[in-house]
């Protein structure tokens, strides 16, 4: 059912704004660094850099952070996609022990440490994540890693059995599942907009509406192309996750821009969503559509995001399929209406792992695999330090490699067929949770 006022745009921006550019400004012809993307990642790199006393030009095709920065779910918090066995398989004990720790502790703290130090009023509220367990023989197997995970590093996490889901979550869909109490919940779009600030503070330049049309090596650091003209450069960042373009091809193949889908349900007043979601927190489903959903800020709405397709399916089908998911678990919420309905790009990668590192003379910071509310701002900040010579910079997300496949060459062809395999995986997923 659609609502007579439906917007096609996150519904974040009625509270912060539609990302607008800050005013322009004649371009330097040369400076010490420039950044290419304004979103989460980029920003915190100039960040960082201005606050360094460097000079630092960060440029974004659109508004700054209207790529997926101002329009995902909100949710905030460390982890991998990756099995510990896994990483310590392919990088060694050493490694993964640091890729364990940086994700799930260092990033949430450093956030947390940037948003009381800048100020940033971005509605965030540590409210804690429950992870929904889709098979039932997943319960075990979580116990177990989780255990494992906690001998590794000090994580607070806990087990919640199926007889007391209904304290997190008011269905009887999963099989139990893990809070993360040092989860929490922000408004995406005051977030970039509160580290856009921070950065114009500091001293960096950041101009809206001038696309890179091509980065080029040079005798000494690099020369930007823009329709506004040249810029030369010490060292260049690529901070463009899932909105990568094809001129940047080596880091284009690297990355598959997935589409992610929200839908936000008219006020259902603070006492029904109380009912919904009895804990407060932020949820996600282990399952491979990995619903996400939480309460607006103000306690009044349902946010509701997941993987309605692996394209960039028409609004109708996106709608129709999310509110599929969502009365699945919350039958209840049949016939509710959409106040608001949008979608942006994630960027994934082939080991499901972000990646920073200097190829070519080029820098790049990417790859949070649908993420990035914590991570983009914390290997943006360890990208900086590392150009900037830093030490401090050192962070286990260059050791990993960043791989690719043959068969992407650029544009994401595959997604269409990788959806219809997705969906058949799916069926069968339900059909094994019956058995
Ligand atoms: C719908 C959705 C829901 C999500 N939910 C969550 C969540 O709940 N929690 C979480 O942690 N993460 C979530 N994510 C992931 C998170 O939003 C991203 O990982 C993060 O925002 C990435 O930030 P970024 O700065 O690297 O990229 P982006 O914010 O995507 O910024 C990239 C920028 O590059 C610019 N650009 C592209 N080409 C050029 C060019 N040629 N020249 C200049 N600029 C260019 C774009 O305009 C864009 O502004 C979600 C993502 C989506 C799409």
């Amino acid at each position: 059912m659609k609502s007579a006022t439906m917007k096609f745009e996150p519904y974040w921006w009625d509270d912060a704004g539609e990302p607008t550019s800050p005013k322009e400004a004649p371009l330097p012809q040369d400076i010490d660094f420039v950044i290419v993307g304004a979103g989460l990642t980029g920003l915190s790199a100039a960040r960082t850099l201005a606050k360094k006393g460097k000079a630092v030009l960060v440029l974004d095709a659109e508004a700054p952070g209207i790529g997926a920065s101002s329009r995902n779910g909100g949710m905030i918090g460390g982890g991998h996609r990756m099995s510990i066995d896994d990483m310590e398989a392919r990088f060694g004990k050493a490694t993964a022990l640091d890729l364990l720790t940086e994700a799930h502790l260092n990033a949430t703290n450093f956030v947390k440490d940037l948003i009381a130090e800048e100020e940033i009023d971005c509605d965030f509220a540590e409210t804690g994540r429950f992870r929904g367990l889709w098979h039932p023989s997943e319960y075990e197997s979580s116990a177990r890693g989780l255990e494992r995970l906690q001998s590794l590093i000090p994580l607070e996490a806990e087990m919640v059995p199926k007889s007391r889901q209904r304290d997190e979550v008011n269905s009887d869909l999963y099989s139990g599942g893990i809070v993360f109490p040092r989860h929490g919940g922000l408004n995406p779009a005051k977030w970039v907009q509160g580290i856009l600030n921070a950065a114009q503070r500091a001293g960096a330049l950041v101009q809206g509406h001038t696309p890179v049309t091509s980065v080029q090596q040079a005798d000494a650091g690099v020369v930007i192309d823009t329709p506004r003209g040249r810029v030369r450069a010490g060292e260049v960042l690529v901070a463009t996750n899932g909105y990568t373009p094809s001129h940047l091809s080596t880091l284009k193949r690297r990355i598959v821009p997935i589409p992610s889908f929200i839908v936000v349900t008219e006020p259902l007043g603070e006492n029904r969503i109380k009912d919904l979601l009895p804990g407060g927190r932020m949820v996600a489903e282990s399952r491979e559509r990995h619903c996400y959903y939480r309460a607006s800020p103000d306690g009044t709405r349902l946010v509701f995001g997941g993987r309605a397709a692996l394209f960039n399916a028409p609004e109708s089908i996106a709608q129709s399929e999310l509110r599929g998911l969502m009365t699945q678990i919350f039958p209840e919420l049949k016939g509710v209406g959409f106040s608001h309905s949008w979608r942006g790009r994630t960027g994934f990668t082939f080991d499901f792992l972000p990646h920073v590192g200097k190829e070519d003379g080029v820098w790049h910071a990417m790859g949070y695999s649908g993420s990035g509310n914590a991570m983009a701002p914390y290997l943006g900040h360890k990208a900086a330090l590392l150009m900037a010579g830093d030490r401090d910079g050192e962070t286990a997300f260059t050791k990993t490699g960043f791989p690719n496949r043959w068969w992407h060459r650029g544009s994401p062809w595959f997604l269409p067929f990788a959806d219809v395999v997705f969906r058949a995986r799916d069926v069968w997923s339900n059909a094994g949770r019956s058995k």
